[in-house]
């Protein structure tokens, strides 16, 4: 099959979605950003791969984490990063996409990191860039976010060292979670052999058992015997009309309780992507307790994104 990710000697190109990548590609990424933590712990926190070649941060959509940590990962390897403002740029004088990053193009880019609200926005860009050029996909609508799935899958192999014997929950709105589905398929691709996905009806999606995890509506029957729990967002901005009665409610359902958290393994990690909504989908006992390795994940999320960029660019 056609992966528009990979060139014609199988090595990644794009970095689109996790979906389709080889479990090969996956533990390179995962293995090269071990590497680069090293770096990022020394006092000069920079090497020369990526010297010389220009980075464009094209973010449709707010972000925090994300747009920073690649800036810092662009600017660890070297190279030179431009920051659009999107909300003053020829976008709102009515540019079609294709034509900004044309314009783009002509000041002679390699790298795009590209965050869009639209799903599939960064595989219309990818189509149409030039060959030297790269396209990655900063989190396109609900579809994917692939650099977020990838820190993830590296934060659970650093705390657990492998996949093969893990049980993993997801929990709450997977509905409308990019980052739940490109996890998911990590997980799959590396072997981990249980994945629960945890919520309400309305926020599972219907054919979700087709990517071979198992449903649970009940939070405490599905955190039973967990290593990893990963707690998601309620998406409001793309939730239409109501699938929930209350944010109260969902967190007396839903919400990762120090008391519910206790019906997972002694020694399970807890994972968000953030932001996180305290008193929603995360108590702050939890959030800030010994459990919680949300603010590692931020930490690896700079060397993961360092590794995709270094294979991609140096390709
Ligand atoms: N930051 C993540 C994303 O962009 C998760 C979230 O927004 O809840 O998808």
């Amino acid at each position: 099959m056609n992966n528009p990710q990979l060139n014609h000697r199988g090595e990644l190109q794009h970095l689109l979605s996790i979906e389709g990548l080889p479990r090969d590609i996956l533990l390179q990424i995962l293995d090269i950003a071990e590497s680069f933590c090293g770096v990022t712990e020394r006092e000069v926190k920079k090497v020369p791969l990526l010297r010389g070649k220009s980075v464009f941060n094209l973010f449709f959509e707010p972000s925090t984490r994300t747009r920073t940590t690649f800036e810092i990962a662009a600017k660890r390897l070297s190279a030179d990063v431009i920051n659009l403002n999107i909300a003053a740029s020829s976008q709102t004088k009515g540019e079609s996409l294709l034509d900004t990053v044309a314009n783009l193009s002509a000041m002679q880019a390699d790298l795009f990191i590209v965050r869009h609200a639209q799903s599939g926005a960064p595989y219309l860009i990818a189509r149409h860039v030039k060959p030297h050029e790269h396209v990655i996909n900063a989190g396109d609508g609900r579809h994917a976010h692939p650099t977020k799935g990838l820190l993830d899958l590296y934060t659970i192999r650093h705390y657990k060292k492998e996949f093969t014997r893990l049980t993993v929950a997801v929990v709450g709105d997977i509905l409308h979670s990019r980052v739940a589905r490109s996890l998911i398929h990590g997980l799959t691709t590396l072997g981990a052999p249980e994945v629960r996905v945890i919520g309400p009806q309305t926020l599972i999606p219907a054919q979700v058992g087709a990517l071979g995890v198992r449903v649970f509506h009940d939070m405490r029957a599905g955190l039973a015997g967990c290593d990893v729990v990963v707690m998601l967002r309620l998406q409001s901005e793309r939730m239409r009309g109501a699938l929930l009665p209350s944010a109260q409610e969902f967190n007396k359902h839903y919400g990762l309780s120090s008391e519910k958290l206790s019906l997972a393994k002694p020694d399970a990690i807890v994972m968000h992507p953030g932001p996180i909504n305290r008193g929603v989908e995360i108590d702050s006992s939890v959030a800030d307790g010994p459990h919680s390795v949300i603010l590692p994940q931020v930490t690896f999320g700079i060397a993961v994104r360092m590794a995709v960029m270094s294979i991609i660019a140096g390709n």
